[in-house]
């Protein structure tokens, strides 16, 4: 069957689309009980960016801590108990930063409107009603969450998303000036993230030409920003990668990520291992699957001096050796799209481990 892909409902982008953002919410604030929730990213709290938001006196602003942990379930429980006990349904949320808090606002949006815990809907298309309008300001270029049909969240059992057709934004306000504070390593990881979701993209069973024709695009865009002449931190080289990141992730929505998302799953839940460094750390060693993508990704991290950790491997028990390949092992549809219905003949426990032994 193929994706019925619903995609965000409406995109500003440009250099200041953030001084938009108050003519977008005002035709909105009459849903719900009128009021809107920021959830910000707290790198930005002692900064001039909140002053900037069109926040009314009756709105919430939350400034979310990204700097450690990955959104959980628990917390997004918490948000949504706390915030509709004392305020009821907003109008919308609007999520302002990375990954981590794009998809919390993702997943709050959907949780107002849907009862129990997040952990229940974890998963495709478990969650029974759309959630309240929700926008997403990304803050840093890569993850393509701006634009994908998932928000994840790591439970108490697992790290998975939820994904249904609720998901993505209604709205994008993508302002390429707010990713110039970018520390440079989380620039090249995050980037990094949107230049394998394209190579994993093509590189499996899934590819076609929807698919390519956005790979193709934010590759050429990932190479002119990490790669050839020009490449590094610019005002003009923030313009492209945001689009890169967008780009990345519908290459992505209309194929399947791989081997290396696989493996980075595993660092991630049980080292809580950021997903862009995780993906990087992973994708270096997996020159079997993805030969050409890792010479080019070695170049990258060449020209830009970044550090990535060697040698991991040797701190690590046996017991969490053998759960990251569990949690590698336990994403069919990844396999299933970089080697074939019959990955299972090919990727065992043992390879798995024996790979997470050479990080
Ligand atoms: P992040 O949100 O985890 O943030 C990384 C760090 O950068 C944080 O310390 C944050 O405070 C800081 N930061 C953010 N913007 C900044 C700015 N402009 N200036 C200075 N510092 C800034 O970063 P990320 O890599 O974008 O996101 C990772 C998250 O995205 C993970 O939780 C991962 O699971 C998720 N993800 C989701 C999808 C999806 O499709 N939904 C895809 C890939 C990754
Ligand atoms: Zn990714």
């Amino acid at each position: 069957m193929h994706k019925n892909f619903r995609n965000v409902g409406q995109l500003v982008y440009g250099r200041g689309a953030l001084d938009q953002l108050g003519s977008i919410l005002d035709p909105k604030r009459t849903e719900g009980e009128g009021y809107f929730v920021f959830l910000v990213d707290d790198w930005f709290e002692e900064r001039p960016l909140p002053g900037r938001l069109p926040v009314l006196a009756a709105d919430v602003v939350r400034f979310i801590d990204a700097s450690h942990d990955e959104p959980k379930t628990g917390h997004v429980d918490e948000l949504r108990d706390e915030i509709l006990s004392e305020r009821g349904l907003p109008s919308g949320v609007v999520g302002i930063g990375g990954g981590s808090v794009m998809d919390l606002a993702k997943a709050l949006s959907l949780m107002f409107t849907n009862e129990g815990s997040s952990t229940l809907y974890q998963g495709l298309d478990l969650v029974q009603r759309p959630g309240v309008w929700h926008c997403g300001v990304p803050t840093i270029s890569g993850t393509g969450a701006e634009v994908s049909m998932t928000a994840v969240l790591t439970g108490p059992e697992k790290k998975l998303g939820l994904k249904c057709e609720w998901t993505p934004f209604d709205q994008l306000v993508l302002d390429p000036e707010l990713t110039a504070s970018v520390p440079t390593d989380h620039w090249f990881y995050t980037g990094m993230d949107s230049y394998i979701h394209c190579i994993e993209a093509e590189t499996g069973r899934h590819f076609n030409a929807f698919s390519k024709s956005y790979g193709d695009g934010a590759l050429s865009l990932c190479r002119e920003v990490f790669l050839d002449e020009g490449a590094g931190r610019s005002p003009g080289n923030d313009e492209k990668l945001m689009i890169a990141s967008l780009f990345g992730g519908l290459s992505l929505t209309y194929s399947e990520v791989g081997a290396c998302h696989a493996i980075s799953y595993g660092l991630s839940y049980v080292l809580g291992m950021r997903h862009g460094i995780a993906n990087c750390v992973a994708f270096r060693k997996l020159r079997d699957f993805y030969p050409r993508g890792v010479d080019e990704f070695d170049a990258m991290v060449e020209k830009h001096s970044v550090s990535l950790p060697e040698g991991m491997a040797a701190g690590w028990t046996d017991g969490q050796i053998s759960r990251m390949a569990e949690i590698a092992y336990g994403l069919p549809h990844m396999w299933d799209h970089a080697i074939g219905p019959d990955w299972a003949d090919e990727i065992t426990l043992d390879r798995l481990e024996s790979i997470y032994r050479r990080l």
